[in-house]
């Protein structure tokens, strides 16, 4: 058995921007509890959040999506099947399966699922910026194994891949529908892959172009620099594709439309490529990976009766947003959100991953040490043209 030291060093939240790299026990386990060391841990928008606008009290130390190797079994564990030295992925909440809201399949909003499973220390909150994290019995189901061929970062990209398939499959679209999903970060990319993947024709935006050719690279049909809505730059579209049946007669300039060409505003343009890719009837579905009230307000007036859009980003409360109610009472636009995972798709989601039928891989653009964390997040904070999913490495990556 590897020796557990009695300390580890953790990045630990202390208040509003104030994460510091302190030297903490490494957390003591009881029964039917692992003990997991840390190789690899994905700097996620949810913790950025918390930490920017301190809406947790501290101390916590954070970082929800963890792999590592399991280094003690709590006693009852080796029955389940989990051994010393197993490559793994945590998931930090896990649903009871039994109540109300799980009924319902609401497992967001079940009590048990709310509570977080996995700590290093202080308020449960992730844990994964730390050497060591302990795994409470009852996100033990949530446990996975990652094949040998994987790598830890694959594995901790479960729980993100796990968020944007549950709000994929909250749609109801058929095969060959035209969907949008505006922006293009390390979660716009997944939800483009998936969407393509289960037969959709995508139209990706974002304003970065790096994030576009990626974009393709995962499978949209269409990318293009976003018509904003905000009335800052108003970027010309990328048609791509133009020989392909339904473009015979290309619906756009494949140039940048100027400013006034005739009397029409890139956005107008971006209307009318919609207007014609839909056959006149408008996008089936749009799903709005960036936090912007523009962007869905407009996305909005591009759906078909009967369209659904969905709010990926939206996640700081407070907000108020101007809709007109008719659109979702008389043209039956439905309002959708979605949050967190959902327990009952691991094993797809772990299929797609593993498989690299979606390969997050391409997604990995940075990876910092542990003792770096402070870093980490500030480059996710403030995303740069190549930079995507942001890793922080443990300790057990370096492991002999
Ligand atoms: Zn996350
Ligand atoms: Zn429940």
């Amino acid at each position: 058995m590897p020796d557990i030291p009695k300390t580890m060093r953790a990045v630990v939240y202390r208040g509003v921007n104030d994460l510091r790299l302190e030297t903490v026990p490494v957390p003591r386990i009881g029964p039917g509890e692992l003990l997991v060391r840390v190789a690899a841990c994905g700097v996620c928008p949810t913790d950025i959040k918390k930490i920017q606008y301190g809406t947790v009290p501290p101390p916590r130390i954070f970082g929800h999506e963890t792999a590592g190797v399991i280094s003690k079994l709590g006693s009852g564990v080796s029955g389940l099947g989990w051994k010393i030295g197993d490559r793994v992925a945590l998931h930090h909440h896990v649903p009871c399966l039994d109540c109300h809201f799980c009924r319902h399949h609401a497992f967001a909003q079940c009590e048990t699922y709310k509570r977080t499973g996995i700590t290093a220390g202080f308020e449960p909150a992730g844990g994964g910026y730390a050497e060591y994290v302990r795994v409470l019995p009852f996100v033990l189901p949530g446990v996975v194994k990652i094949p040998a061929r994987n790598s830890f970062a694959e594995g901790a990209l479960l729980e993100p891949v796990n968020t944007v398939l549950k709000a994929v499959r909250r749609l109801s679209l058929l095969r060959g529908d035209v969907v949008l999903v505006a922006g293009q970060g390390p979660v716009g990319l997944m939800f483009t892959r998936l969407l393509q993947l289960a037969g959709m024709r995508v139209i990706a935006t974002d304003l970065m172009a790096a994030r576009l050719k990626l974009a393709k690279k995962f499978g949209a049909k269409w990318a293009m620099l976003a018509p904003n809505g905000t009335g800052r730059a108003e970027l010309p579209l990328r048609h791509s594709n133009p020989g392909r049946a339904e473009h015979r007669r290309p619906a756009l300039p494949l140039s940048a439309p100027k400013r006034g060409e005739g009397g029409r505003r890139p956005g107008e343009v971006f209307s009318t490529f919609i207007h014609r890719t839909t056959r006149g009837r408008g996008l089936d579905a749009a799903v709005i990976a960036v936090p912007s009230d523009a962007v869905v307000r407009q996305a909005q007036t591009w759906l078909r009766g009967g369209g659904q859009l969905m709010l990926f980003a939206h996640t700081k409360r407070g907000a108020v947003m101007e809709i007109d109610p008719a659109t979702v009472c008389v043209d039956e636009k439905d309002l959708l959100g979605s949050y967190s995972s959902d327990f009952t798709l691991q094993d797809e989601v772990a299929r797609l991953v593993f498989s690299r039928r979606l390969d997050v891989r391409p997604l990995i653009t940075h990876r910092f040490p542990l003792a770096q964390t402070a870093a980490a997040i500030g480059l996710a904070s403030q995303p740069t043209e190549d930079s995507l999913k942001i890793i922080v490495e443990g300790t057990a990556c370096h492991r002999p």
